[in-house]
């Protein structure tokens, strides 16, 4: 089913729109990405009040929209924009397949009733007649049942048809739900993934008495790193961090990109010393790999992070853990940067 933006994208006015989002972008000194492009469609054509005030929040800043702006809105809003079309889609082939089921179903008991029928008029027919008039009746007989049994053949392989069907969609909508999920930059959680995986982790430690730890970790300068280098290697950088924040998702543990170039590990039923001696070990993986910038082989300079880890307290919201783990990150900021921070104690860990 074809969604608004769709209508708007493929409809006679098409270029029209392309023109003025395009003119939008320019006037904005927009950069046309894909993503960009697609998020001012949004915000130009379809009018997506979600997207309109995200952005008209960054223009009225003053802010620069770079494309990592770009990326965060999309990050936020444009999966589950595009999972609205693409759950239409899917409910409307279910219910197709399940139509032609339910026909041939119908047409199978119809088939079956008919059938019925004639047994019960050829057995009162038997009650009356001869021997020499059961040949015919039987003739009768084995022709309604090859009806049936031709009926039950195609009813077969509809339903082999639908079940082949059903599985395909199954596949389809559990591959939206991991791209409505994952950040496309990294591959890791994205944020709306990593909200919902905190709340679920926060509701389950008060449900059970546990604990949850969180990290919230910032690539240090990562703004002069990217003027200095340019976007598509600060991408570069950043997808590098998420490789070795990735990795030290282990277990039950739920790595995400929060921002830009602010990451987050979630640790559901571990105390904030295992969740900091874990980010302190990718903090030191980090510092030590020397980068180079493929283009030109040169040597990027260090790469370091900061970073904050709290642990849940009696009532801890998700908001307020976030909050905590937060102020750590900037208390590392403060402090030089390339450290790690423990909410709630000044212990911090050794700097670079
Ligand atoms: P990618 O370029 O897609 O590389 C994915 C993985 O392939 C890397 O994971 C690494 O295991 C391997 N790989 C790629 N190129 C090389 C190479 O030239 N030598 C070796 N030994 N292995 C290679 P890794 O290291 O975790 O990096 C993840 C991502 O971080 C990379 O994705 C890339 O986007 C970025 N990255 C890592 N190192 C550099 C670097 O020195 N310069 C730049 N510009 N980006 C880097």
């Amino acid at each position: 089913m074809a969604t608004e933006i769709d209508i708007i994208m493929r409809g006679p006015m098409a270029f029209e729109w392309a023109r003025k989002t395009l003119e939008a972008m320019e006037a904005n000194s927009v950069w046309p990405t894909a993503v960009n492009y697609e998020l001012w469609m949004y915000y130009v054509a379809a009018k997506d009040s979600r997207i309109a005030a995200e952005i008209e929040q960054v223009l009225k800043s003053g802010a620069q929209f770079t494309e990592q702006v770009g990326e965060e809105i999309a990050s936020r809003h444009l999966p589950s924009a595009r999972l609205n079309g693409e759950i239409l889609d899917a409910g409307k082939n279910l219910s197709a397949e399940l139509n032609t089921v339910t026909r041939a179903i119908e047409t199978a008991r119809e088939t079956s009733e008919a059938f019925g029928q004639q047994l019960a008029s050829a057995s009162v027919t038997l009650e009356d007649k001869d021997a020499g008039d059961v040949r015919s009746i039987v003739e009768t007989l084995s022709a309604a049942t090859r009806k049936v049994r031709e009926e039950n053949q195609v009813l077969e392989s509809q339903l082999a048809d639908t079940t082949g069907e059903l599985s395909r969609l199954r596949e389809h909508l559990e591959q939206v739900r991991r791209d409505a999920s994952t950040d496309a930059l990294t591959m890791l959680f994205n944020r709306k993934a990593f909200d919902e995986a905190l709340e679920t982790a926060c509701r389950d430690a008060a449900e059970q008495r546990g604990i949850v730890s969180l990290a919230v970790i910032d690539i240090d300068h990562f703004k002069i790193f990217n003027d200095t280098w340019g976007h598509q290697t600060g991408d570069q950088v950043i997808r590098y961090v998420a490789s070795v924040i990735g990795r030290m998702a282990e277990g039950a543990r739920i790595a995400a990109r929060y921002g830009g170039e602010e990451f987050a590990l979630i640790f559901p039923g571990e105390d904030r010393d295992a969740a900091f001696s874990v980010i302190e070990r990718a903090r030191v993986e980090i510092s030590t790999r020397i980068l180079k910038r493929r283009s030109t082989n040169e040597q990027l300079g260090a790469i370091t992070i900061s970073s904050g880890v709290a642990e849940t307290m009696h009532g801890d919201q998700p908001v307020t853990l976030i909050e905590r783990a937060d102020g750590a990150l900037y208390a590392s900021k403060r402090n030089g940067r390339n450290r790690t921070t423990l909410a709630d104690k000044n212990s911090a860990s050794q700097g670079a």
